[in-house]
């Protein structure tokens, strides 16, 4: 990957990195980086590391030709695709650990996830030196957490975020979603109608922060297969402090799904 990049030293480049199972969401950050940059490279790994003991990885979906097949009919320049050996070989044992941002919800209910996190994504950055790397608002903690790695690194990469996507009931696209039985699937809904309930409720000038959230908590617990594990308002910076980004983990039997929206904006469409 560096010999190719190097090859591109006149040029921009732009890294949007995904674990593959491509959908909408990549292809929209794709799309992106493809507007901004004179080259696009997508990175499809499976990040063993920022899994924890029983979660996902096992099973987690990687239909590699379909992503190849998605990326073909794309602007895009190169498909960067390490093997685990080559990224984490025997007695590789360097972290980077981000301070503060990496640590509540997400962090705090995947403990070492953001590690994992923050040391692939340094690692890409020196495996494909981007001038700009893509990055969805549907992992808004990851956002924080990447920004904050990019800029105490010294990494020169200009982080853009893009606009979650959704599917035309509100849930956001994600590669999880294939997990979901019918039944689950349509109850995951609530998530994004509980966003809006909430934005709706803060544009018409609530701004009582209990309420806002027992309001999403009200409108997730209709459904009876979802287990909320967490809703709460943050500030996106640090995820710590009060603030207008509603956040939300909920289960849906052994799936769990993760949504956020700034009450501040108006919820789209
Ligand atoms: P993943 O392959 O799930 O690690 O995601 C790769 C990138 O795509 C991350 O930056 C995600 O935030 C982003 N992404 C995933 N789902 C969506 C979505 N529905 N809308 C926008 N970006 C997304």
């Amino acid at each position: 990957m560096r010999a190719k990049v190097q090859e591109w030293a006149e040029y921009s480049i732009g890294l949007v990195p995904t674990m593959g199972a491509l959908h909408a969401g990549h292809r929209s950050l794709v799309e992106r980086a493809g507007a901004e940059n004179d080259m696009v490279v997508v990175s499809i790994f499976v990040n063993p590391i920022q899994f924890g003991p029983g979660e996902d990885l096992a099973r987690y979906p990687r239909p590699i030709e379909d992503d190849l097949e998605m990326l073909r009919g794309m602007d895009v320049d190169a498909v960067y695709m390490p093997r685990v050996e080559d990224m984490y070989p025997p007695g590789a044992t360097t972290r980077v650990l981000v301070g503060g941002v990496s640590e509540p919800l997400e962090g705090a209910a995947r403990p070492g996830h953001f590690e994992g996190v923050a040391t692939v994504v340094t690692k890409l950055f020196w495996a494909v030196e981007p001038d700009r790397a893509y990055f969805g608002q549907k992992d808004a903690q990851q956002v924080a957490v990447v920004k904050r790695l990019a800029a105490d690194l010294d990494t020169g990469v200009e982080i853009v975020v893009c606009p979650i996507v959704r599917e035309a009931d509100g849930l956001a696209v994600s590669s999880r979603n294939v997990y979901l039985n019918p039944a689950e699937r349509a109850a995951a809904a609530s998530l994004s109608r509980a966003l809006r309930t909430a934005s709706e409720s803060y544009q018409a000038g609530v701004r009582d922060e209990d309420a806002l959230k027992e309001l999403m908590r009200q409108v997730i617990g209709r459904e009876p297969l979802a287990r909320i594990e967490y809703a709460e308002l943050v500030d996106p910076g640090n995820f710590s402090s009060p603030g207008t980004l509603a956040v939300l983990a909920v289960s849906f039997g052994g799936t769990r799904l993760i949504d956020n929206h700034d009450l501040a904006q108006p919820y789209p469409g």
